[in-house]
């Protein structure tokens, strides 16, 4: 049987294997019929301008936060994640959306551009216009900020929506598109189409004019190759394997403790979480000894610091990878082989681990961290960057924070903090190499979901034609020597 011929499929509490809902598994034609009704809602939506959409997510952004409560308990009880975790995490989704609606009209204006000399009979515009349909594909790890960071600014810039949630996390999809429902003035503006992988890669394969997908590399590369078939654009968010990098000069204490909670927190399944540490040798024993006793009073299951692996797949790769490093010889500040206890993960703290190890190579997503010292901040910047990946990273230093920051190979970094660069809607998100491309959130997240029209017309006619068969002589010499002139 493949995946398609079933009709549903299950969601399940991470914590307890226990079912806690069906959802409809859609087939290729049912994911196609969506498109298709996508593509016919698109003209009123445009027509709608952004006044009338930014209505229309103001009025859903208010249902999200009335509601906020509720979906933070479907969100906890399908992720395993705490409900305090939950709730921040749609609070920056609420951010993104109220963003996204009340600037798109700004950053998606018509643009005059300057003719030139040669060309002054002419007046030039860059226009922005929306694709039309795009198709959103989201993961579990973070099901409400990660796909609204497509969705919101998708729908702000005035393309329709069609959105394939996480297996995992289906409930989460099917709330959105319901709410999103309610606000609607017509139909098919945003819809939801819940599924396993083969409901992902029907989508890409439908008439969708742009393809938003958040999930592993793995996955990005048949996205994109799906697309490329059909030559339509693709933003694609994927894993990473982001270090926090510390100076002998940085605020140790608050360095640990921030880089453990960037480690640890949501189980460690955080595409922008800490997964390795570069610490200066200098400082490096006071702040192993300060993230080591912080890390003894973390605490994973329910209603504790993290929740379990949402994904029990996962734990294999986890083990492997703690397994890998104990035997090429790293050690254990905290946690050890013995780490994995599903559908749970002890908090697991890798010291001197030899940069080959999957733990340093290879995204492990899961409540673990290696420290590794440097002899100097270049060194920390060089094995910061020995990776495929490049989407996030934090520094901690007082005065080098600057420097070291604009030598590192990746799509974000935060000074003498974490993640910042998740909760400010006015900054673009997105990564390099193996992390992917292209950007949601901010002006180039809007920009993202449009393509540019450059429009031109005439202001006056020259006494000269140039774009004619009746070109004269005399234009070609008056063009030679305008050009001699000019350049
Ligand atoms: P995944 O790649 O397994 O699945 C992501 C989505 O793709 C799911 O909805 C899945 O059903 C769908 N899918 C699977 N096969 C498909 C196919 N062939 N065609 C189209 N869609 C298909 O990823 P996941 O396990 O859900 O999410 C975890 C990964 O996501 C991690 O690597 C994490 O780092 C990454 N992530 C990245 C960001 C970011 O913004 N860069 C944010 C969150 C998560």
């Amino acid at each position: 049987m493949t995946t398609t011929a079933l009709i549903d499929f299950p969601s399940h509490n991470p914590a307890t294997g226990e079912e806690i809902g069906r959802y409809r598994n859609y087939t290729a034609e049912e994911v196609a019929a969506a498109v298709d009704r996508a593509h016919a809602s698109s003209q009123a939506w445009q027509a709608l301008g952004f006044s009338g959409r930014k209505k229309i997510l103001v009025a859903w952004n208010a249902v999200l936060t009335k509601r906020l409560t509720e979906l933070a308990e479907l969100v906890a009880l399908e992720t395993g994640k705490p409900l305090s975790d939950a709730t921040l995490e749609i609070s920056l989704a609420i951010g993104h959306l109220d963003w996204a609606s009340k600037n798109a009209s700004k950053y998606l204006a018509p643009v005059s551009r300057n003719p030139g000399l040669i060309m002054a009979n002419m007046k030039a515009r860059v226009e922005r216009a929306p694709y039309g349909v795009v198709g959103v594909i989201g993961p579990w790890n973070y099901p409400v900020f990660t796909p609204m960071g497509s969705i919101a600014y998708s729908l702000a810039a005035g393309n329709t929506v069609v959105f394939k949630p996480s297996e995992y996390t289906p409930g989460v999809g099917a709330w959105l598109g319901s709410t999103f429902a309610e606000v609607a003035p017509f139909a098919d503006i945003f819809q939801v189409v819940t599924g396993l992988a083969a409901t992902g890669a029907a989508l890409t394969g439908a008439a969708v004019d742009k393809i938003a997908f958040t999930g592993s590399t793995r996955t990005a590369k048949k996205v994109a190759a799906s697309a490329a078939d059909r030559m339509i654009p693709t933003v694609l968010e994927c894993g990473g394997k982001d270090p926090v990098i510390i100076d002998r000069d940085a605020n140790i204490k608050k360095a640990a403790e921030y880089a453990l909670w960037l480690a640890m927190s949501n189980a460690g399944q955080t595409c922008i979480g800490a997964e390795r540490v570069y610490v200066h040798q200098a400082i490096a024993d006071e702040f192993i000894r300060e993230i080591g006793a912080m890390a003894k009073e973390i605490h994973p299951g329910v209603n504790k610091n993290y929740g379990p692996a949402t994904m029990p797949s996962q734990l294999n790769v986890i083990q492997s990878h703690i397994d890998d490093a104990a035997a090429k010889g790293a050690k254990f500040l905290i946690g050890g082989v013995d780490s994995v206890q599903p559908p749970y993960v002890q908090p697991t703290i890798m010291l001197d681990v030899p940069e080959d190890s999957l733990a340093i190579t290879e995204e492990t997503f899961g409540p673990t961290l290696t420290i590794n010292r440097v002899a100097d901040m270049d060194e920390a910047i060089r094995l910061a960057n020995a990776t495929r990946y490049g989407l996030g990273a934090s520094v901690w230093s007082k005065r080098n924070g600057e420097k070291i920051a604009s030598k590192l190979v990746t799509g974000m970094v935060s000074i003498n903090s974490v993640i910042g660069f998740a909760g400010i809607a006015s900054v673009p998100f997105g990564g390099v190499k193996d992390s992917g491309y292209g950007r949601i959130h901010g002006p180039e997240g809007l920009h993202e979901f449009t393509y540019l029209r450059s429009v031109v017309s005439e202001r006056f006619a020259l006494p000269i034609a140039f774009t004619t068969f009746k070109r004269t002589k005399f234009a070609d010499k008056f063009i030679t020597g305008v050009m001699k002139f000019l350049h």
